[in-house]
């Protein structure tokens, strides 16, 4: 595992231009929507960075990226690790304009003054990876079948709102 700081501001031109490729760990505790998404995290979002230019001379960034996540189950609402890879393909633009036009394969990502700041970049692909619901398996999930056939303890309060599903479930089961 590497353990490079990834700088968070770089020179994504002149990094294309000389065809690097940067590789790091990023705290995922630092990802504040990342955090305020899904909770508080501990892990890294590992992160590979090749920067280049096609043959149509659009500079772009080929990325993966690998972190271990702790989400919410949505049953038992204990946070549960999950692992998560993600590849992408930015092509760099300064305008709207220029975006649109741009080869399909490329999502477009903005550089204003030849600066570009990876961290939020790698966040937004992160979030992007994130699955919507996630729960246990069912013999691994403290909230287990009896639990919700009962009742208790997820249908009240607060949880009954962030998991409407158990609730159906449990409906469901008494008739
Ligand atoms: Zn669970």
């Amino acid at each position: 595992m590497s353990t490079t700081r990834l700088p968070n501001t770089v020179e994504p031109y002149r990094l294309a231009a000389q065809g690097e490729v940067l590789g790091g760990a990023i705290a995922l505790d630092r990802f504040a929507r990342l955090v305020d998404a899904v909770g508080q995290q501990t892990g890294e979002c590992q992160v590979e960075l090749v920067f280049g230019i096609d043959m149509q001379r659009q500079h772009y960034i080929e990325g993966r990226l690998h972190a271990d996540v702790d989400m919410p189950c949505q049953r038992c609402l204990q946070p549960m690790s999950i692992s998560l890879d993600s590849s992408f393909l930015l092509g760099m633009v300064s305008s709207d304009a220029l975006a649109a036009q741009m080869q399909k394969r490329y999502e477009p990502v903005f550089v204003e003054d030849e600066q570009l700041d990876l961290f939020p970049l790698v966040e937004d692909e992160l979030l992007l990876t994130l699955p919507q619901v996630l729960y246990h398996d069912e013999d691994e999930c403290p909230v287990g079948q009896d639990a919700l056939q009962s009742g208790d303890p997820v249908a009240e309060g607060e949880e009954t709102k962030t998991n409407p599903f158990s609730v159906l479930g449990s409906l469901k089961d008494k008739n």
